[in-house]
C-alpha cells in the first residue's frame, strides 16, 4: 500500500520511493523539514534492504530491453520524459525551495530549463556516439558505445534536480538502467522527477527511486556487486567510502566533489565587474560547489576591490527563497549552520579579521550573514577546507606568480575565476590547476564541455562525449583490411 501523498508548497508529492514502475513504501519513515523555517514538511519512505534489492532486481531486469532499444528510440520516450518535467516546472520550483532552500528564481531560470535540457540534450546527443568508425592501413576499427548495465546516481542535497538529471540524462541515454538515491535532506524533487519518469511512459525498472540515508541505504547499493556505474556528487568523506565499497568489485565511479575554488583579480581586472560577480558567490548561501570562495586580490587594488565589493553586498537581498527578489537564502541543517559558524568563529580566534558578516542572520535560524575574512594564512584550516556556506576568505599578493602558487595552494581543484585584462587573466588561468576556471565571467556551463574537478575534488570528468565514455563500455569491433591468415612463423 502506497502512504498517501504529502502536500508541500501546494504540491502534491509521494514520499514513497518508485521502484520497477510503481510506488513502493517502508515502514520505516525519516522526517523532513524546510530549511526555510524548520517547519515538518512530512514523513519519507527509508530504503531498507527489501528495497534496495527490490530496484536492484527491477534495474538488471529492465536492461536488457532498454539497452536493444537503440538511441533513437530511447530518445522518443526522454524527449517525453524532458516534456514531463517542464510541465511541472512550476511544482519543480516551489518543491525544490521550499524542500533544500534553493532560490525560486534560481530554479525557475537556470536549474529547472537545465534540468529538461539535461535530459533532451544528452538524449539527442547520444545519436552522434553510435559506431564511430577509426581506419587504418590495416583495419577497420568500429568504435561501439555500448550500454554498461545498472548506474547508481547519488546526489547532494544542495541542487539536487539540476544535478540528478544531469547524471540521469546521459545515462539513460546510453541505454543504462538507473537507480538514484536522492539526498535525504531534500529528497523530493527526485519524488517528482519518478512522476514526470512514470508519465513520459518510461519501462518498468529503468529508472528507480529509492530514498534513504547515505550511511545505509547509498552504502549498500554501492557495494552491490550487479551494478556497472557509480555516479557520484557530494562530499569528499563520502567519495572515499563510495570508491572503497565499489572499488571492491571494481566497479568504475565518477566523483564529483568538493571544492575550494580561487577567485583572482589581477591589478588590470575591471574592479566593479570583478566585484558584482564576487558578490555573486553567496548566491544559495554559498552551498554551490563550484564557487569562487577563497579571493586572490592584487595587493595594489585590493583597498578599492574590497569598497567596491563591500557595496554590492550590502545590497544583497537575504530572506526567503521563495520570494523572487531574495539573493541569498537559508543553509540547508542546523548542523550546516553551526559547521559554517565554527570555521569562522575558530578564524577569529585564531587573529583573523572580519571584513564583513561574521554572524547569523537575524531573518531566522538557519541563515547566516555573507561574510568575509581576510588575515588568514595559506594553510589556516578556513583557507583549506571547504565551508559551504556564505563565507569567503581574502589573502593579497604581489605578482602572477605568487597568485598563482595560492591558488593552487589546497588539495582541492574544482575550478576558478580569473579576473584582468583578457590575455593576462587567460594566461594566469592556464597556470592554476583545476578542471575548470572561467575568465571574467562565472558559471557558464555548456552541455557539450567537460566537467569535474583534479586533486580531492574529483575523478573523471562529465559533460558531453565525456558523460557517455563514463556511463558507456566503449568496444572496439576490429575488422581487417586485408584477408587475414595466421601464420606460425616458429613452425
Ligand atoms: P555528502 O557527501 O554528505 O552526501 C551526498 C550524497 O551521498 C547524499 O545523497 C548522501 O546520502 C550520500 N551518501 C552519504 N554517505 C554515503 C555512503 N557511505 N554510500 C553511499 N552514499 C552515501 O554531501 P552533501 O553534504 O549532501 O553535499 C555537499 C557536498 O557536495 C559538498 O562537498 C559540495 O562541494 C559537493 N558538491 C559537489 C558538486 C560538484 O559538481 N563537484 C556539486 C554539488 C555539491
Amino acid at each position: 500500500m502506497n502512504t498517501p501523498r504529502l502536500e508541500v508548497a501546494g504540491v502534491a508529492v509521494s514520499p514513497d520511493h518508485y521502484i520497477d514502475g510503481q510506488r513502493v513504501t517502508s515502514h520505516e519513515k525519516f522526517e523532513l523539514f524546510s530549511p526555510i523555517d524548520q517547519q515538518i514538511l512530512g514523513h519519507v519512505s527509508e530504503g531498507l534492504d527489501e528495497h534496495v534489492e527490490a530496484a536492484l532486481r527491477s534495474a538488471s531486469a529492465a536492461f536488457p530491453a532498454w539497452a536493444a532499444l537503440g538511441a533513437a528510440e530511447r530518445k522518443r520516450y526522454l524527449d517525453r520524459f524532458a516534456e514531463e518535467i517542464g510541465k511541472r516546472a512550476d511544482d519543480f520550483c516551489r518543491l525544490e525551495s521550499t524542500d533544500a532552500g534553493v532560490l525560486l528564481s534560481r530554479m525557475r531560470h537556470g536549474v529547472v530549463p537545465r534540468a529538461v535540457r539535461n535530459i533532451s540534450w544528452f538524449a539527442n546527443h547520444a545519436l552522434s556516439l553510435q559506431d564511430r568508425p577509426i581506419d587504418t592501413e590495416q583495419a577497420h576499427h568500429l568504435i561501439r558505445h555500448d550500454p554498461a548495465g545498472v548506474v547508481v546516481i547519488i546526489t547532494p542535497w544542495n541542487s539536487p534536480l539540476m544535478l540528478s538529471t544531469w547524471k540521469l540524462g546521459p545515462a539513460l541515454a546510453a541505454g543504462n538502467t538507473c537507480i538514484l538515491k536522492p539526498p535525504e535532506w531534500a529528497p523530493l524533487t527526485c519524488s517528482l522527477l519518478a512522476d514526470a519518469a512514470h508519465a513520459a511512459g518510461l519501462p518498468p525498472g529503468v529508472f528507480n527511486v529509492v530514498q534513504g540515508a547515505g550511511a545505509t541505504t547509498g552504502a549498500r547499493l554501492v557495494s552491490d556487486p550487479r551494478i556497472a556505474r557509480v555516479s557520484f556528487t557530494g562530499s569528499v568523506p563520502t567519495a572515499k567510502r563510495i570508491a572503497q565499497a565499489a572499488g571492491a568489485n571494481l566497479v568504475p565511479c565518477s566523483l564529483e566533489l568538493g571544492g575550494k575554488s580561487p577567485f583572482i583579480v589581477l591589478e588590470d581586472a575591471d574592479l566593479d565587474n570583478a566585484a558584482a560577480t564576487g558578490a555573486l558567490m553567496y548566491r544559495n548561501a554559498g552551498q554551490v560547489c563550484l564557487a569562487g570562495t577563497r579571493f586572490l586580490v592584487h595587493e595594489k587594488i585590493a583597498g578599492r576591490f574590497v569598497a567596491a565589493m563591500r557595496d554590492y553586498v550590502q545590497r544583497l537581498v537575504i530572506g526567503d527563497p521563495r520570494d523572487e527578489a531574495t539573493e541569498v537564502g537559508p543553509i540547508i541543517h542546523p548542523r550546516q549552520v553551526a559547521r559554517v559558524h565554527g570555521f569562522v568563529q575558530r578564524a577569529v580566534a585564531a587573529g583573523a579579521e572580519l571584513l564583513w558578516g561574521g554572524d547569523k542572520h537575524p531573518f531566522g535560524a538557519q541563515y547566516f550573514m555573507p561574510t568575509m575574512v581576510t588575515g588568514v594564512r595559506q594553510d589556516d584550516e578556513i583557507v583549506q577546507n571547504e565551508v559551504f556556506g556564505p563565507v569567503l576568505t581574502l589573502q593579497t599578493f604581489r605578482d602572477d606568480d605568487e597568485a598563482i602558487a595560492l591558488a593552487n595552494g589546497t588539495d582541492y581543484g574544482l575550478g576558478g575565476v580569473c579576473y584582468g585584462e583578457s590575455a593576462h587573466a587567460t594566461a594566469v588561468a592556464e597556470r592554476v590547476r583545476t578542471g575548470f576556471i572561467w575568465v571574467n565571467s562565472f558559471g557558464i556551463r555548456d552541455l557539450e564541455a567537460p566537467f569535474g574537478g583534479i586533486k580531492r575534488s574529483g575523478v573523471g570528468r562529465e559533460g558531453g562525449d565525456w558523460s557517455f565514455e563514463f556511463f558507456c563500455d566503449v568496444k572496439d569491433v576490429v575488422i581487417p583490411r586485408k584477408p587475414f591468415r595466421a601464420s606460425f612463423s616458429h613452425r
